[in-house]
C-alpha cells in the first residue's frame, strides 16, 4: 500500500524531501485547516504538521484522521521522523515526482532536452525527466545525489534496522 501525505504550511520543506524519495505529498498553503482535513479524508492522506493544537481535534484523537506531529525543525530530521513512524523506505521511488508540483515525472530522451539543459549537464547525463505541469527538466545530477546521500546517512543513524527485502 502506498502512503500519501498532505503537509501543512509549517512543514513545507518536508514536502520536498518526501517527494524526492517518491512519496506523493501535497503541500497545503492556506490557513484553513478545514479544507486540509477534507482533502486528507477524501484522498486518504496522512497529515503532517507541527501544530500541537491540531492533534487535539476529535478526528485526530479518534483515529479517523491519520496525523503525524512533527517535532524536529530540520527538514532532514523531519523526514527521518516520518520514515521511522511509518516504517517507510528511503529508496521508495527516488526521482519520480516533481519537487515543486508533486506531479509524476515523464521520461525524456537525451535528444529532446538538448536545448533545455546546460551544456555541461548534457555532456555527462543520459537520463532526463520532465514535469508535465511546470516543465522543469530533472536529471540525476550531483545535487540530488547529495540529498539522497544525506538521507542514507540519516537511515544509518537508527538504532534498529528493518531488513525486509
Ligand atoms: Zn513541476
Amino acid at each position: 500500500m502506498e502512503v500519501k501525505f498532505i503537509a501543512a504550511n509549517n512543514v513545507g520543506k518536508l514536502a520536498r524531501w518526501l517527494r524526492l524519495i517518491g512519496y506523493d505529498t501535497r503541500l497545503f498553503r492556506q490557513k484553513n485547516d478545514g479544507q486540509m482535513i477534507k482533502t486528507a479524508l477524501s484522498e486518504d492522506r496522512v497529515i503532517l504538521t507541527k501544530d500541537t493544537q491540531f492533534m487535539k481535534r476529535r478526528l485526530v484523537t479518534n483515529g479517523k484522521l491519520k496525523t503525524i506531529l512533527i517535532k524536529q525543525d530540520d527538514p532532514k530530521l523531519q523526514v527521518q521522523e516520518v520514515v521511522k513512524t511509518l516504517n517507510l523506505n528511503y529508496h521508495f521511488k527516488p526521482f519520480s515526482l516533481c519537487l515543486e508540483c508533486n506531479q509524476a515525472l515523464i521520461a525524456r530522451d537525451k535528444g529532446e532536452v538538448q536545448n533545455l539543459v546546460p551544456a555541461h549537464v548534457f555532456e555527462i547525463q543520459t537520463q532526463y525527466t520532465e514535469c508535465p505541469t511546470c516543465h522543469r527538466i530533472y536529471w540525476q545530477g550531483t545535487h540530488w545525489q547529495a540529498m539522497v546521500k544525506k538521507l542514507q546517512d540519516l537511515q544509518g543513524g537508527g538504532s534498529e534496522k528493518h531488513t525486509s527485502s
